[in-house]
């Protein structure tokens, strides 16, 4: 499966470790057509972004680097879901600038109100150790990442099941009510066949990227292509594929 974009990959402007300068360098050396650059949510705990301004800074920068380099470059933001009711954290001014908006679960963020980083947030990394806690966060989990998807205009919902378990049925009967997209990602190992398999099962669309936070990693998505191929997807499923 020919995939000709990467849509999720991260700059120093959260926690990536290359400018956005030098990921669409590493784009173009790819032969990628088109890259996002998608920086973590300002609610992520050391991870996030200074302020949400930033994107719109990114937008310009996108346009130079569109200029300078065969590369389409677009901006979008990895926003975090915060709150039970899918809030992101991102203004709706912000979000409408993007090219891409993707929402993610992350046991890494700071929650409203606050007290849910400590009911919510804090059972899950618990649970990471322990199978029981785990698995009762799943649901609750679940919802906050249904009402983001049915809330927010998103591109796509990023790495599903990784780091915070959620019921992937559920969320694929979301994706498939408003067109949002399920995950692939290349860059971690997680039980990526069961979101193919929910994906599938409810014709939601999928999208492989690499989720590179270093230049080197940029269009590093074959691993994900192959799952699809093993699986029979069709490129037509598949936002960034090639058909
Ligand atoms: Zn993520
Ligand atoms: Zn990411």
């Amino acid at each position: 499966m020919e995939l000709y974009a990467d849509w999720h990959t991260h700059t120093t402007y959260s926690d990536g470790r290359g400018t956005p300068e030098e990921v669409v360098a590493a784009a173009a050396r790819r032969g990628l057509d088109e890259v996002a650059i998608t920086d973590h949510g300002p609610r992520g705990m050391f991870i996030g972004v200074k302020e949400a301004g930033v994107f719109l800074k990114l937008k310009k920068e996108a346009v130079r680097l569109s200029g300078k380099y065969p590369v389409r470059v677009l901006v979008g933001a990895e926003a975090n879901v915060i709150g039970m009711s899918g809030e992101l954290d991102l203004p709706r001014e912000v979000i409408e600038e993007l090219d891409i908006v993707i929402a993610g679960l992350h046991p890494q963020v700071w929650c409203v109100p606050w007290w849910k980083t400590v009911t919510w947030i804090l059972p899950n990394q618990v649970g990471r150790a322990f199978p029981r806690v785990r698995e009762r966060m799943r649901r609750v989990n679940t919802v906050a990442l249904v009402e983001a998807v049915r809330r927010n205009p998103l591109t796509f919902v990023s790495h599903p099941n990784l780091m915070m378990a959620v019921d992937l049925d559920a969320v694929a009967a979301a994706c498939a009510e408003t067109g949002c997209a399920m995950e692939i990602n290349a860059g971690h190992h997680y039980d990526r066949d069961a979101v193919v398999r929910a994906a599938l099962r409810r014709g939601v669309p999928l999208v492989v990227n690499s989720d590179a936070h270093f230049p080197a990693t940029v269009g590093e998505q074959a691993e994900g292509a192959a799952l699809l191929e093993k699986h029979g997807v069709s490129p037509e499923q598949v936002l960034n594929a090639r058909s």
